[in-house]
């Protein structure tokens, strides 16, 4: 089985759904924790290139995953997996209200998130370096970023978890590639400085300039009907769903 996709940058290809050696990877978990696994599963499913989007290649140079960006990456995955096991997707959901904590089980359709396209102003600034500008919210000084691709993504998450700032600093450090006026060697000590608020400001600057898939979703609870906003959760059952689900 096999789909033509088109990714957020417009990379285009077709891909096809995971065979048994890739459930092997999967289920390795020296390789998880390396995070080759998903660069090997890209890799292996994208079966041919018919537009290459931003990204250069030829006969000699496939397309090189570690270069590609998460948003493309991500979507990538999302289709594979649709087309390995389906479209609907069930997990586990804790209710987070302290006086309910009920667990249950939730379902979405994989194919219903929202994908944003790169906007284009992003596609250019990408292939022109990769260095997008914005301004700090409060002082206006500007900031100079980069979209993330799947090596950035790998070091962030070697940066986290070597304990090197929470998940918001590392979050900015991944992206941030300048501050005016401001040394590279001080830009961690500049982040400690800044405001939380403008952090988080910042942040979002830098995903409004970005596409992707949508992973925020809301679920109600069953028992207080409360609703709440998760980010998707990809627990095991993403790439290796019980067979109960898969026969949903
Ligand atoms: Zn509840």
């Amino acid at each position: 089985m096999s789909e033509a996709i088109t990714c957020p940058s417009g990379l285009t290809g077709t891909i096809r759904g995971l065979k048994g050696k890739e459930g092997k990877l999967l289920a390795d978990r020296n390789a998880a924790r390396s995070g080759a696994t998903f660069d090997q599963i890209l890799a292996a499913c994208w079966l041919s290139t018919e537009d290459p989007g931003p990204y250069a290649i030829d006969e000699k140079q496939p397309l090189d995953w570690s270069k590609v960006l998460v948003a493309d990456r991500f979507y990538a995955l999302l289709k594979i997996r649709a087309l390995t096991f389906g479209d609907a997707y069930a997990f586990s959901v804790q209710c987070a209200a302290a006086s309910c904590r009920e667990r249950f089980e939730w379902e979405i359709r994989l194919s219903e998130l929202p994908v944003r396209v790169l906007p284009a102003e992003a596609l250019a600034a990408f292939q022109a370096g990769n260095r997008l500008e914005t301004r700090l919210p409060r002082d206006g000084r500007k900031v100079w970023f980069k979209l993330l691709t799947g090596a950035d993504e790998q070091r962030a998450a070697k940066a986290i978890k070597a304990g090197q700032g929470g998940l918001l600093q590392a979050a900015l450090l991944a992206r941030l590639v300048e501050v005016e006026g401001v040394a590279s060697s001080e830009r961690r000590g500049f982040l400690d400085e800044l405001e939380l608020a403008d952090q988080v400001a910042l942040l979002d600057r830098f995903d409004e300039a970005d596409g992707g898939v949508e992973t925020s979703i809301e679920v109600e609870c069953p028992s207080c009907l409360s609703v709440q906003e998760l980010d998707l959760p990809f627990e095991r059952g993403f790439f290796l769903p019980r067979a109960k689900e898969r026969a949903a």
